[in-house]
């Protein structure tokens, strides 16, 4: 191992080890989006690898199988040799749950980085599970198809890799690193994993990975929870001829995102950016990198949006006003769970992606929506919203959803706050190129 390659994989290992031999996959990280967590899979699955000399694993478990968790198994499969066993713990009934027959949502492997360089190219480019923009069920589709092939190629021996589905009473043990289940074992058919047989045990491995995502989003006592994922039909004119009224609540990327559904006729996640900027994309890209690059990435970006207000946004303004929905009257209740919030002005920190905080802005400035200070409930009743038209966008907590899993989370209390405080697992690319095999190359 070169100098460059040791350090490179000291610095995984510190960033992503939550104890000894037991891994958090991006969780607690800020701005987790599919591609980041790939990405992170990546990292952590070649960092693993080089080391396998000083810290050999043959059995891992990887608790999730999310598109991070599906990842993190592919990259794993195809670095190290036959002896390295791989079990996928997954709660629910298939793998890649949450994305699956999402038809309404739409993913981008790096738009999240726009105005960056490379944002808008349309490939995530990766050597595992890889994959191009489109709707989130398009998507998991390809990932899991990805996935099935990388089985074929590295885990023919069905021993090789064990899914369970359909998880109660899971239970880790970190300190000892064993897993207590009772499951479902599925069967391995090409991409599909069929129920084979229910199983309750207590497993001992050398290496956990939690590859668990965020946890499920809270909502708010009276309406109901509809998780983001779940096909809707916000972004569809209504049947009828009334104007349908709707309180968002809440700032994050979840929420502005049904901010603009609700409130841009026509709307297209894939093709807003071409539509708002036309031939001045490039340039506003290059304005804009070079204003954030000087007030940094963490910066609020009121000021500098309301800078470009009679410039840079004249022609997105134009065409947003021309896009009104006729059919919605919006709100947006922004004073947060705390009720700290008391400005429109606060919510440009760097709460959401400088796309939807951009999108915000302008829509704001076209009278698209209006703003709410009191608590959604009230609101609710006094404006006459109907509580399925209240869609509570708080996001999930993580740390809740952690301990949950863990038997003995109370003595990694202090890592767990550590790593959300300080994240550092960074989405950037650390492996050696070209060191993940090919499934679909015809040399073993
Ligand atoms: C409101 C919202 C909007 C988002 N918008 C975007 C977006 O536009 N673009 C984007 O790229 N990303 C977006 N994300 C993030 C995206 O959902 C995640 O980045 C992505 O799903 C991460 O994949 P993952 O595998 O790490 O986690 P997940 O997809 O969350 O997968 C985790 C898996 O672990 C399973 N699991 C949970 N607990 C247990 C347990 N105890 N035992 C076993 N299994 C368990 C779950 O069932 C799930 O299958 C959004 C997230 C939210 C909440």
């Amino acid at each position: 191992m070169t100098v460059d390659v040791e350090a490179r994989t000291s610095d995984i290992d510190a960033a992503y080890r939550l104890a000894d031999g037991c891994y958090l996959l991006g969780s607690l990280e800020r701005g987790v989006t599919v591609f980041n967590q790939q990405v992170r899979a990546h990292n952590l699955a070649w960092a693993l690898w080089e080391r396998r000399k000083s810290y050999p694993i043959n059995n891992v478990a990887i608790i999730g199988g999310g598109i991070g968790g599906l990842t993190m198994a592919a990259c794993l499969l195809s670095l190290f040799d036959a002896r390295t066993k791989v079990t996928i713990f997954e709660r629910l009934w298939d793998l890649s749950p949450i994305q699956q027959g999402a038809d309404t949502r739409w993913l981008h492997p790096r738009i999240y980085d726009w105005p960056y360089f490379g944002s808008r190219a349309p490939g995530a480019s990766l050597p595992v599970l890889n994959w191009s923009e489109g709707r989130a069920s398009d998507v998991a589709r390809t990932v899991l198809r990805e996935f099935g092939k990388f089985c074929d190629k590295f885990a023919a021996d069905s021993d090789r890799i064990a899914v369970y589905l359909g998880l109660r009473n899971f239970s880790i043990n970190v300190s000892d690193k064993t897993i207590d289940y009772v499951g479902t074992r599925s069967k391995r058919i090409g991409s599909l994993f069929h129920v084979d047989r229910p199983e309750g045990s207590t497993a001992k491995f050398d290496c956990i990975v939690l590859a668990s995502g965020f946890g499920l989003e809270s909502g708010a006592d009276g309406f109901p929870l509809i998780s983001y994922w779940r096909n809707e039909q916000l972004a569809q004119p209504a049947l009828d001829e009334t104007r349908h009224r709707y309180l968002i609540s809440g700032f994050g990327d979840g929420a502005l995102v049904d901010l603009c559904r609700l409130t841009v006729e026509r709307y297209r996640q894939d093709t807003i950016l071409y539509e708002l900027f036309g031939d001045e994309l490039e340039r506003v890209e290059e304005v804009f990198r070079t204003d954030l690059s000087r007030i940094g990435d963490d910066a609020n970006l009121y000021e500098l949006l309301n800078r470009y207000d009679d410039s840079l946004f004249l022609r997105a303004k134009q065409e947003i006003s021309n896009r009104l929905r006729k059919d919605t009257s919006v709100y947006l209740h922004i004073s947060g769970k705390d009720g700290k919030i008391t400005r429109f002005s606060q919510i440009f920190g760097r709460r959401s992606s400088v796309l939807n905080r951009v999108m915000t802005f302008l829509l704001y400035r076209c009278g698209a929506f209006s703003l709410s200070f009191e608590e959604p409930g009230e609101f609710a009743r006094k404006n006459r919203i109907e509580p399925d038209h209240v869609l509570c966008r708080y996001g999930a907590d993580t740390l809740r959803h952690l301990r949950d899993m863990i038997a003995d989370h109370t003595d990694l209390e202090a890592r767990l706050v550590e790593m959300r405080e300080r994240p550092k697992q960074v989405a950037k690319l650390l492996w050696q190129p070209g060191v993940f095999p090919n499934p679909d190359s015809r040399v073993d």
